[in-house]
């Protein structure tokens, strides 16, 4: 079967004045339609530059990027983007908010609409629809951006840490929300995290990136009992503990080569 995305030695050097920096060497990688990916590697290792040239905002020095069989040349709205921090516009009430894809596509259709009071509804936001997002707690916010991602109905969900500036009960809330969430609509998701056991609880594979500059090191499919299990109670399943301990020992060398 064709993959959803496919990155085929995929190469970035950012070039400043001053110097240029290989911040991505040669990575390649592959997700199928449905697939749930974690990537995680060190702070610094080219994630945040992977998630940017699969949503085309970057394009890469060199190597390939294709999204359902079609090389990506800049932003689609088949590609959707979260980020850490939620981005939503101070003075736009929360529906406003999660709008805004839809009105800057053009696409605000009734339908549209209704999907998106639907999104709403089902990630527990009904209630705050006429507030602001300075009346919401952090991970609401985050919900509100899930939702403003989601109503564009694109096919493929990038998250760059969307969980790491919660706390930590929320963030465990989050994670399955966003898991049902993609299984429910049946997208693909590529998730950034430094966060190990998030990676291995949300995934269905876990691609370890070395440090500096990101290449691939190692992948890890999770048994099929983990990935049935909602993240939430996937870490206390049989075979959790070690398959951390494995993906560890693969990031604890690729630190100690840097
Ligand atoms: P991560 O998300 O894994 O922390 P990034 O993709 O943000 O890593 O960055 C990878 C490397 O590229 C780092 O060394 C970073 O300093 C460098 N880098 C990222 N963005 C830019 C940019 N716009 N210009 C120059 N260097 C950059
Ligand atoms: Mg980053």
């Amino acid at each position: 079967m064709m993959p959803m995305v496919e990155l085929k030695e995929v190469t970035q050097v950012y070039v400043t004045d001053r110097e240029a920096t290989l911040a991505v060497d040669s990575f390649s990688m592959r997700a199928a339609s449905g697939e749930f990916v974690s990537l995680v590697g060190p702070s610094g290792c080219g994630k945040t530059t992977i998630l940017s040239i699969i949503a085309g905002l970057i394009r890469p020095t060199s190597g390939e990027v294709t999204v359902n069989g079609v090389s990506v040349r800049g932003p689609s709205p088949q590609v959707g983007y979260m980020l850490q921090q939620d981005y939503l516009f101070p003075w736009r009430t929360i529906w406003q908010n999660a709008c805004i894809g839809l009105e800057l596509t053009g696409g605000l259709t009734p339908h549209k609409r209704d999907y998106t009071l639907h999104l709403l509804e089902e990630m527990g936001l009904a209630d705050t629809m006429k507030l602001y997002p300075h009346q919401l707690s952090g991970g609401m916010r985050q919900r509100v951006a899930l939702v403003r991602t989601l109503a564009t109905d694109p096919d493929i969900l990038l998250l760059d840490e969307p969980f790491s500036a919660l706390d930590y009960q929320t963030k465990l809330q989050l994670e399955d929300l966003i898991v049902a969430a993609m299984q429910q609509h049946r997208k693909t998701a590529i998730l950034v995290t430094h966060d190990l056991s998030e990676a291995i609880a949300v995934g269905d594979r876990v691609i370890v990136l070395e440090r500096n500059p990101g290449r691939f090191r190692k992948a890890f499919d999770i048994p099929q009992h983990i990935r049935d299990t909602q993240p939430l109670y996937a870490r206390e399943q049989e075979g959790f503990n070690q398959l951390f301990r494995d993906v560890w020992k693969e990031l604890e060398t690729s630190e100690e080569k840097g």
